[in-house]
């Protein structure tokens, strides 16, 4: 990307795309353009010297809006959430189908020269993650198509989508397949969160109620890993200044179960809390990591923070806020 460059980012007012302005404007890049369809009190990172917008961009005409005189756009966009949300709201997660095309068409008429789509390690098959230990999926591991129904068949159709307006109109595409992704400025409660800020969230208050049990989804066994934001803001921008034009996994390979996951977060708080096992809650597959051979290859470069290191920041931000919202709270019931 040149410095020159008009950049957009869509989805800006969420978790990920909130943390790649904050990036390009710590590189100085002077022409950012943020849009999100949510109210700009509800972004978790705005700056008052970019150029913020709010637009729905499910409608193309919003789309065009959004693009007017762009060179570069990030599409961070959709309605998502953590397993507990994609389960339940699988017409919503494809609805996001329209803000990818919408912005696609924009993008070439507009003479887009560089876009990025977020696509996610939900487009995996599911017949090849139904064990716990298994070994980290490789970028061709989505075919033959069996993604997770609704969000990750959504995923898939986009990535195809940005491929035939590669081959078809020229527009240079870059796609990232990004595993669980966590860290501060994500969403931690309300029901979109996913399984790190979730653990943390449950930790702290278990700490500040004084009951000592936490509720895990499913039996704790299931693997994922789980990428740092920086890490995922570092790739995105290496990604786009690449030659890369399939589709790339932006992941951790550092497997873990879930009851891993919630070991760490208890030595982080420093304390240890009886387990209860929710199997009925949704859990998704049972493995998954990320194979990073291409991604290495390709950029000379992968994903590295360690959980560890990753998660103590996040616990840290999630606490903190939890000690806002309830002095914020206790303020206003004051008589
Ligand atoms: P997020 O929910 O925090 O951010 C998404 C943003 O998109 C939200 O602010 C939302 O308001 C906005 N949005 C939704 N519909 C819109 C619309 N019609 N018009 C304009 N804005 C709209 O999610 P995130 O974690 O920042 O994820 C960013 C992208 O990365 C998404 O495409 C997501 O599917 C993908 N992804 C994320 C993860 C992860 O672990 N966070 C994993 C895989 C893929």
């Amino acid at each position: 990307m040149q410095q020159t460059d008009q950049i957009v980012v869509c989805g800006a007012g969420g978790f990920i795309g909130g943390a790649l302005v904050a990036e390009l404007r710590q590189r100085g890049f002077p022409r950012i353009r943020a849009v999100d369809r949510k109210p700009m009190a509800g972004w978790y990172q705005r700056f008052h010297d970019v150029e913020n917008l709010v637009l729905d961009l499910q409608y193309r005409d919003n789309c065009y809006t959004a693009l007017q005189g762009a060179d570069v756009c990030l599409n961070l966009a959709a309605d998502m959430g953590g397993m507990g949300f994609i389960e339940m709201n699988k017409a919503l997660c494809m609805l996001s189908v329209l803000i990818n095309t919408h912005l696609l068409e924009a993008a070439r008429d507009i003479g887009v020269t560089r876009y990025f789509f977020a696509s996610s390690a939900c487009v995996y098959a599911g017949y090849r993650q139904n064990e716990n230990d298994i070994p980290g999926l490789k970028e061709i591991d989505a075919y033959p198509a069996d993604p997770e129904d609704g969000y990750g068949w959504e995923k898939l159709f986009s990535e195809r989508m940005c491929r035939h307006f590669q081959e078809d109109f020229g527009i240079d595409c870059r796609i990232a397949r990004f595993h669980n992704v966590y860290g501060p400025y994500g969403t931690f409660d309300g029901g979109r969160e996913k399984a790190p800020a979730a653990i943390c969230r449950k930790v702290i208050n278990a700490q500040r109620s004084g009951d000592p049990t936490i509720e895990i989804w499913g039996d704790g066994e299931q693997t994922r890993s789980f990428m740092y934001i920086d890490d995922c803001v570092e790739g995105v921008l290496r990604l786009m200044d690449s030659t890369v034009r399939e589709p790339i996994n932006l992941g951790s390979d550092e497997m873990v179960s879930v009851n891993d996951l919630v070991s760490l977060v208890e030595d982080i708080a420093g304390t240890r809390l009886e387990r209860r096992y929710n199997l009925g809650a949704p859990k998704g597959v049972r493995g998954r990591s990320s194979d990073n051979s291409m991604i290495t290859r390709e950029l000379g470069w992968a994903p590295s923070i360690p959980l560890r290191t990753g998660l103590e920041r996040t616990f840290a931000w999630i606490e903190q806020e939890i000690r806002a919202s309830t002095t914020v709270s206790s303020m206003v019931n004051r008589p």
